[in-house]
């Protein structure tokens, strides 16, 4: 393959070990990998990067990309998280295979062209004939990067639970499909476009059993594990009162803590938990507007990382937010931050870095997230001659002052998004299936 030569960007914000930025440089890519990086890099296929800031790819840790069928839904708008999900889970009840895959394409196109290119996604509910195979398939045409992981439910309303019996598996049957996905789809190597996790959807959705059943699965298989955590005070009551601990206790009793492991959320987790998940390596994925949105509160962030967490970022399902763009996520986290801790608690680069690198380090993935030498080819170009970034004095803060959306982005080194359009699929096309779909799923 010829050699893709990124030339002249205004700025390189590399995200390595250094926290280089570089003016005026140049990226050599070469099948798929960052190959060079300096001025002047000749013999291969200009793109000029000429008044654009460069940045490594987002990293999205946590989504449902379900949910982009089931935005702004009115009798959900303003309702707390277990009012909210009880008031969905009918009409989620109704999905099928066709809208599993629209509905993941859409979410996919809109992480893409705001700079995403690596995203997980958890999928815990597998309605009339879904497959986490159909969002596999909606990733490949739309050419990110994909951690899908097989998500479940088994503890229904008759056992007391959250969710309508109709969403809820066996949890025989749970395991049976988890193994099958990940030897189907699992790609453990350097590069791999596709990861499968484990990930039970919360310590209340689903029994003790299955939760550890899950952890010993993940590591028998050498696959990662996921779930929601510690969300908001109701979460918290709910372990205290059913499990007489708090969260952070039962995931370590469980099997649930270690470099393998990552929680979304942990808006309450304490100062203990904090140790517990620093010292053994567990990942968070911190979803602002998502814990704004739904009133569970700000997450220690600076704590955490201050203690030497792992912290990404995840926009968390369309339904939560109600927008999956994640530079304007990034930019929410960088401004929640300074609500609790004040103007000096986050600054722009270190947002972006938690978005970048840190979403790389929570995932597994050390080939991403940074340029650099020998790493992946995952690359965002922002233009920054437009108005949103017009006056800044400092190109990088571009959570300050830039724009929401990509100019181009590279995937493995290969373009997903030029001057503003996605090019591996036909947006329009899509949104008028996904109109289709969201209208009959309101009927
Ligand atoms: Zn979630």
């Amino acid at each position: 393959m010829t050699d893709i030569i990124l030339k002249s960007a205004a700025c390189i914000l590399t995200m390595d070990d250094d926290r280089r930025e570089l003016a005026g440089a140049d990226i050599r890519i070469r099948d798929g990998v960052i190959a060079e990086i300096g001025h002047g890099l000749e013999g291969g296929e200009i793109d000029l990067a000429e008044g654009c800031l460069v940045t490594p790819g987002l990293v999205n840790t946590h989504h449902h990309l379900y949910q982009s069928l089931t935005r702004a839904v009115p009798a959900a708008q303003d309702a707390l998280l277990f009012g909210w999900l009880q008031t969905l889970y009918p009409i989620w009840a109704r999905f099928g295979p066709e809208e599993m895959f629209v509905s993941a394409q859409v979410g996919l196109a809109e992480l893409a062209l705001s700079g995403c290119t690596l995203s997980s996604d958890h999928l815990y509910l597998y309605p009339n004939g879904s497959r986490l195979d159909d969002t596999i398939a909606a990733a490949a045409e739309i050419g990110l990067r994909f951690h899908p992981t097989r998500g479940a439910m088994s503890i229904g309303e008759s056992d007391g639970g959250l969710p309508p019996d109709a969403l809820v598996e066996r949890e025989a049957a749970i395991l049976e499909d988890c193994i099958r996905v990940v030897d189907a789809f699992h790609d453990p190597a350097e590069g791999s476009m596709c990861r499968v996790g484990i990930a039970p959807c919360s310590p209340f959705s689903v029994s003790r059993e299955l939760m550890r059943d899950a952890a010993i699965l993940a590591r028998d298989k050498g696959v990662m594990l996921h779930t929601h955590l510690a969300e908001n005070d109701e979460d918290i009551a709910y372990s205290l009162e059913k499990f007489g601990c708090r969260p952070g206790q039962y995931a370590e009793d469980l099997g649930w803590t270690g470099a393998d492991v990552w929680h979304a959320h942990c808006v309450k987790i304490d100062g203990q938990e904090i140790d517990l998940f620093a010292k053994s390596g567990t990942g968070v994925a911190h979803g602002p507007c998502s814990n704004c949105r739904l009133g569970s509160g700000i997450a220690p962030v600076r704590a955490m990382r201050d203690a030497g967490m792992k912290v990404g970022l995840g926009v968390d399902g369309s339904a939560s937010n109600d927008s999956g763009n994640l530079v304007a996520e990034a930019r929410q986290a960088m401004l929640l931050q300074r609500v609790a801790g004040g103007a000096d608690a986050m600054s722009a680069r270190e947002a972006l870095r938690i978005a970048t690198r840190g979403g790389a380090e929570v995932l597994g993935r050390p080939d991403c997230g940074q340029i650099a030498v020998g790493k992946r080819a995952d690359i965002a170009l922002w233009d920054m001659r437009g108005i949103e970034a017009a006056g800044s004095w400092d190109l990088a803060a571009i959570l300050l002052a830039g724009p929401l959306k990509v100019r181009d982005l590279f995937v493995e080194g290969r373009k997903i998004v030029s001057m503003g359009t996605l090019l591996s699929v036909d947006l329009p096309v899509l949104m008028d299936r996904q109109r289709k779909l969201a209208l009959k799923l309101a009927m």
